[in-house]
C-alpha cells in the first residue's frame, strides 16, 4: 500500500478490524484475507502492529489460544472498543451521507 494511501486508510482498517473483532475472536490471518476480500492489501508487517495498537489502546485484548497444538494469539474486543466501534459507526455513517449527497455542505466563505 502506498504511503498516502495508508494514511487515508488506516482509520478505515483499523474500524474494520473492530466490526469483525465485535463478533468473534479474530487472528491475523484470517484478518489479512478478510482485508483482501474488502480490497485492502495489507501484510502482517503492517497488519500486526495495528493489532498491536489497538491492544496498547485498550480496544482489543489477546490470549494466546492452542489450536491443533499450535499456539495462536488471538484477539477480542473488549468494552472499550465496543464503545469506540459505535462512535466510529456513527462518524463512518456521517461521512458516506456527506459523500453521497451531490453537494456537501457549503463552508463559511
Ligand atoms: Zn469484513
Amino acid at each position: 500500500m502506498l504511503k498516502h494511501q495508508r494514511e487515508l486508510y488506516f482509520g478505515l482498517i483499523r474500524i474494520h478490524v473492530l466490526l469483525h473483532a465485535a463478533h468473534q475472536p479474530i487472528f491475523g490471518l484470517a484478518m489479512m484475507e478478510e482485508l483482501t476480500h474488502h480490497g485492502y492489501r495489507i501484510g502482517p508487517g503492517t497488519l500486526y502492529p495495528l493489532l498491536h495498537g489497538l491492544e496498547r489502546n485498550g480496544l482489543l485484548k489477546s490470549v494466546l489460544r492452542n489450536v491443533d497444538g499450535r499456539e495462536r494469539r488471538v484477539y477480542k474486543i473488549t468494552p472499550l472498543g465496543r464503545k469506540a466501534l459505535e462512535k466510529a459507526t456513527a462518524k463512518v455513517d456521517e461521512l458516506h451521507h456527506e459523500l453521497h449527497e451531490d453537494h456537501p455542505r457549503k463552508l463559511a466563505p
